[in-house]
């Protein structure tokens, strides 16, 4: 069988993996690229094979970074089944026609400036149309059920953890008589999050492909996140400011809910007005009311017992249209407001932070992954002046990250996820995860579990045949628009093989210095990091 990796290749997002079995062409994945405009360039290139030749997609859960491509997909012939739990199916049903309308709306700014320099019109990824008829081939993978692709294929789907719906998948490959199992982590949550149930643990697999979006970072605060939440929600009740919360609309913005609803029920805030302003996460929170049987035990007991919803309460709020989005401007009383997008790079939540930004009495509170080049980016690193929407914004507001409100799992949690296979696996594949994450988080892996351990680059492929695997060097061919990244990208590595082989060194002889050898490294990456952006 040959596994190749087509996104989230030393990068977070355009998950894509394509594994090839005789005739059978299975893709697990099929998202978008989203970033600086190199990135998301990417979305544009032709499928890296015929989508008409593939037989089925897995679909990990429902995030656009895992399904956003899946309409250009089914748009360009694939004809076949698209396996997802029943959630992640419902979700995708708000979210992919939510994606196709930023794509027709994208290539209409472009083209009222474009078509005016002279330039050929842009055409949307997709469209409307194309998101409604991929939807048409959804088929329901129910958790922790075996499921026959074909006479060599059998997967399962479990509970990953990390938003409603979510899956590790398992596919157990037969050739030759002998079965191979690969697992594919899809995103990790952390455990112990509300509503959600904790990552499922799988004790056996022969090649992990894994997610590793905070491989090289521990999440701080994690203990007390909700007195800190409690806390900034408090200070700036008091000093007469609004809580804005730019959140992902689908999971986090739920979290953020529960916690609410958890603290003032115990007295510890007030019971403010609580907005949520995402017409995105309205529909989102409605599905989730919807299968509560995918819910925690802990949830499941408080929807029993509780007077009030977690999830609806009289004082929160839910604006549709944009005229209701606009009003809340002009609220008179502190309130807390949760909008769209989680990355501050677009959608209501610029309204709401260009009129809250210049506030020293307001605050702003980030829950989520902020993307390098994004808006929430620079604002945790201490911007003093952006720019939204043409203006210039002064930053006098507070501004804090709590990153325990992450749907990921952190350097430990990953770690210990990793450490519950029986079996030492034959390969770990490194995924969904800037360079500067994953490169330290594989020296980790193999000085700690001693798994095998490969950061594949975007396009390389990985023969397996049994316990042999060996990885064929990507052929892909890149368009002079993103060779600049790739050629970065490959010069990051040279510099890492050089401080790898410094630690294999030291490792011998002084092990303690290893963590700040790591750390020069991913100093090292930095301007490389921000060159990457500005592409
Ligand atoms: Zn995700
Ligand atoms: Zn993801």
């Amino acid at each position: 069988m040959r596994l190749t990796f087509l996104g989230a290749a030393r990068m977070v997002t355009g998950s894509s993996y394509l594994l090839e079995v005789g005739q059978d062409k299975i893709l697990i994945d099929c998202g978008m690229f989203q970033g600086s405009k190199a990135i998301s360039n990417l979305n544009r290139r032709p499928f890296a094979y015929d989508p008409s030749s593939i037989t089925s997609v897995l679909l990990s859960h429902a995030h656009i970074d895992h399904s956003g491509l899946l309409p250009k997909l089914c748009k360009e012939g694939f004809k076949g089944p698209i396996y997802a739990t029943q959630v992640t199916a419902e979700l995708c049903k708000i979210m992919l026609p939510d994606s196709a309308h930023i794509q027709e709306f994208d290539a209409e700014i472009a083209n009222r400036k474009g078509l005016r320099a002279g330039k050929a019109p842009v055409e949307p990824i997709y469209t409307l149309d194309d998101a409604y008829a991929c939807l048409m081939q959804f088929k329901t993978a129910s958790y922790t059920a075996e499921m026959v692709l074909s006479p060599n294929i059998t997967v399962r789907f479990q509970d990953a953890g990390h938003i409603l719906g979510s899956s590790v998948i398992d596919v157990y490959v037969t050739e030759q008589g002998q079965t191979t199992k690969l697992l594919f982590s899809g995103d990790l949550g952390q455990p112990d999050q509300p509503i959600i149930q904790d990552p499922t643990y799988v004790d056996e697999a022969d090649y992990i492909i894994t997610e590793s979006t905070y491989g090289n970072r521990k999440h701080q605060h994690y203990d007390d996140k909700e007195e800190r939440f409690a806390q900034v929600i408090n200070d700036t009740v008091k000093r007469g400011g609004n809580i804005i919360i730019p959140s992902f609309a689908v999971g986090r913005t739920q979290t953020v809910l529960y916690y609410i609803h958890k603290l003032r029920m115990a007295g510890i805030i007030p019971d403010i007005k609580v907005v949520i302003d995402s017409p995105l996460a309205i529909s989102a929170t409605d599905i989730f009311m919807h299968n509560t049987q995918d819910f925690d035990n802990e949830t499941k007991q408080l929807l029993l017992n509780e007077a009030e919803n977690p999830l609806n309460w009289p004082k929160l709020t839910f604006t549709k249209t944009a005229d209701e989005s606009k009003a809340l401007n002009h609220l008179e009383e502190p309130a807390v407001i949760i909008s769209a997008s989680g990355m501050a790079d677009a959608g209501r939540i610029l309204h709401h932070l260009k009129h809250n930004l210049w506030r020293p009495e307001s605050s702003i509170i980030f829950v989520g992954y902020q993307a390098e080049g994004s808006l929430g980016r620079r604002l945790i690193e201490g911007a003093k002046r952006v720019k939204i929407m043409g203006e210039e914004i002064s930053v006098r507001a507070q501004v804090y990250n709590l990153e325990g409100f992450s749907a990921h799992a952190d350097q430990d949690q990953l770690l210990d996820w990793l450490g519950h296979f029986k079996i030492k696996p034959m390969g770990v594949f490194l995924v969904h995860g800037e360079f500067d994450m994953s490169a330290p988080f594989a020296q980790l892996i193999e000085s700690t579990l001693g798994y095998p351990t490969y950061i594949p680059r975007y396009g390389d492929a990985v023969t397996i045949n049994g316990k042999e695997w060996s990885v064929i060097e990507s052929d892909i061919i890149v368009e002079p628009a993103v060779k600049e990244l790739f050629a970065y990208l490959q010069q990051v590595e040279i510099d890492f093989q050089v401080y790898r082989k410094r630690l294999e060194q030291i490792a011998v002889t002084d092990p303690s210095k290893i963590p700040e050898l790591l750390d020069r490294f991913v100093k090292l990456y930095a301007p490389i990091k921000k060159t990457l952006n500005d592409l």
